[in-house]
């Protein structure tokens, strides 16, 4: 049983893994898209049945232009990469909910929401670019597809540490596929994402030909409002000083690579 287990795990964790581009960040995925895109796309329209949007014709013109723009360099990153069938994949939709909550997502296979909330902490169209090229990224990088491999493993782990011991030859893997499911593995998980989306977000938004310093600036407006009143999209993206300083470090990169691709 241990030895049947350890096996499998050792090919998941060589055959299941792949690269994030740009950031280069290894990551396991035995989700894929295509097997969670019909949830992803009920949960848009579901969304868009249960939740009025905006009648403001201008600022929903404005979302709907910006995540064009953005969904472009990513497309042209995708073509220019060998990546034509990732790119062809994405259905981007992009919707201005009227919400007061100061939110926005995107769903697996490029289903994005803004509620008009978050407009104003956005506060001009670049501010807007940089929330909605970081809420793109994690649909890019496959965040939501890599959480659901994790707890794939996370179940997995659990066996495994129950049938294992401290000195089996693999206790490494066991350790690895145990401490990525547990609550610490996958905290740590969403910081990492965190940071990658607003690194790739950067990117992205440079390459639609938006100002990426106001990146820095949204970040700085939502850490200041987190000690007043936390806006709800802080909840699953903490803002402080050190997210607002690793902007400012990966700026130069971020020009860097965008340049390549524009
Ligand atoms: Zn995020």
């Amino acid at each position: 049983m241990k030895k049947y287990i350890s096996t499998f795990l050792l090919v998941i964790l060589f055959y299941g893994c792949s690269t994030v581009p740009i950031t280069g960040r290894k990551q396991i995925s035995l989700v894929t898209t295509d097997q969670v895109l019909p949830a992803s796309l009920a949960k848009y329209a579901k969304e868009l049945k249960e939740q009025p949007l905006s009648k403001d014709r201008e600022k929903t013109a404005m979302v709907k232009n910006i995540g064009n723009n953005l969904a472009a360099a990513v497309d042209k990153f995708l073509r220019e990469n060998g990546k034509s069938a990732e790119a062809d994949a994405y259905q981007w939709e992009f919707n201005l909910f009227e919400n007061k909550e100061e939110n926005a997502w995107c769903l697996p296979g490029g289903k994005v929401a803004v509620y008009s909330g978050l407009l104003p902490i956005c506060k001009n169209e670049d501010g807007l670019a940089a929330v909605m090229g970081h809420e793109i990224a994690h649909a890019f990088a496959h965040h939501g597809e890599e959480r659901m491999s994790e707890g794939m493993l996370a179940q997995l782990g659990g066996i495994a540490v129950a049938v294992g011991t401290a000195n089996d030859d693999h206790a490494a893997i066991w350790n690895m596929a145990y401490g990525l499911g547990t609550g610490l593995g996958m905290l740590a998980f969403s910081r990492t994402h965190e940071k990658e989306a607003d690194e790739l977000g950067m990117v992205f938004m440079i390459m639609a030909g938006y100002d990426p310093e106001e990146a820095i600036h949204v970040w700085e407006r939502m850490a200041a409002r987190n000690k007043s009143h936390p806006p709800v999209i802080l909840a699953t993206h903490p803002s402080d000083q050190q997210r607002v300083n690793d902007l400012k470090a990966f700026l130069p990169k971020a020009k860097e690579y965008a340049r390549k691709y524009m």
